[in-house]
């Protein structure tokens, strides 16, 4: 089988291997789709922290059953996805039933090799059923779940006002996943792309361009003075969160999707009289997944609004760092294995 290799960052080569032998709990998959993900083209890039070469790209995964563990509930064929994160089922936050943040969690495509390949065996607690959903729409669902696990953590309700800061790909499966709540939504984003797609595609009128608008009158306005109740970070950026408090209401939760290396500044008195929850948002839980497969099938999320891109396997060596580095219309782009 073909399977292709970040050897260092910048560069990749194909390689052909043997289709891996499943080990005991575990099952053989036929690759159909595989979204690319921040992570690949930092991953890339040689800009994600703690990432070691050569390594296999790829965890957004869309993929056929190729071959029947015993007793299993799957059959040859069926279309399922995979939530890549592999955790350890001992430690403190396993034992909890918080195995998005297990002590030793291992991301498959992160931390052991990933989906870049025609066929990949993985944990057969990790595969999760398809229901009807299109191969394209199953290569969505593990970055939309992320952004369903954050928005959970924040139990959104129609009576509050979420300003999302960022409108990447976590950021739009975000907002994909607050459509289906109710509430209303303010946007910030400084790439104007990205805030016309969330105007036309997912129906977002308050947006936002720090670089052009006093985003803080703006927000303001937009809340009649009250601010926003709920704000999730999904930009990963030190200065965006460090300047997000003053958007808070008071009484306010500000959620952390994004991630970057550098320490937080908080106001304390700012925070304090807000009474204000801060938390992180990591990875996501298999109910997330559920979640979200269940909102595309009641079509209350449209994951093939996010697809911009289409790239034949053969062809990602090619054409890998044209797509994070030059493309500005680059939202989400899927590899096609056949
Ligand atoms: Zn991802
Ligand atoms: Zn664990």
């Amino acid at each position: 089988m073909k399977t292709l290799i970040c050897k260092k960052p910048g560069e990749f080569g194909y390689e052909e291997r043997a289709i891996p032998v499943p080990g005991p709990d575990e099952i053989l998959l036929r690759m159909k789709m595989l979204g690319i993900c921040g992570t690949d083209y930092h991953a890339f890039d040689g800009t994600q922290p703690f990432f070691e070469y050569p390594r296999i790209l790829g965890h957004e995964i869309s993929a056929e059953v190729a071959n029947v563990p015993e007793g299993s509930k799957f059959n040859v064929g069926d279309l399922v996805t995979v939530s890549p994160y592999f955790s350890c089922g001992k430690c403190i936050a396993c034992r909890r039933g918080k195995t998005n943040c297990c002590t030793a969690i291992k991301v498959f495509g992160v931390h052991i090799d990933g989906a870049m390949q025609e066929y990949i065996s993985v944990p057969l607690s990790a595969v999760v059923p398809g229901n009807g959903l299109t191969a394209e729409e199953l290569a969505l669902v593990e970055p939309l779940a992320i952004g369903a696990h954050g928005v959970g953590l924040a139990q959104i309700t129609e009576n509050d006002t979420v300003l999302v800061l960022g409108a990447g790909p976590i950021g739009l499966g975000v907002i994909s996943v607050l459509s289906s709540k109710g509430a209303k939504i303010i946007v910030s984003d400084v790439n104007e792309n990205r805030l016309s797609f969330c105007m036309d595609k997912l129906g977002v009128s308050h947006l936002i361009n720090p670089l052009k608008t006093d985003s803080l009158a703006e927000v303001r306005k937009i809340t009649g003075g009250d601010m926003a109740t709920v704000i999730i970070d999904c930009t990963g950026n030190l200065n965006a969160i460090n300047g997000a408090l003053p958007f808070l209401a008071h009484g306010g939760k500000f959620i952390m999707i994004g991630l970057q290396k550098g320490t937080i500044e908080i106001i304390h008195p700012e925070f304090h009289k807000r009474e204000a929850m801060l938390m992180s948002s990591r990875n996501a839980l298999p109910e997330d997944f559920n979640e979200v497969i269940r909102s595309i099938k009641e079509g209350l999320i449209r994951p093939m609004d996010l697809i911009s891109h289409r790239i034949a396997f053969g062809e990602v060596k090619e054409s890998f760092y044209g797509l994070s580095n030059t493309d500005q219309s680059l939202i989400k782009a899927l590899i096609i294995f056949d």
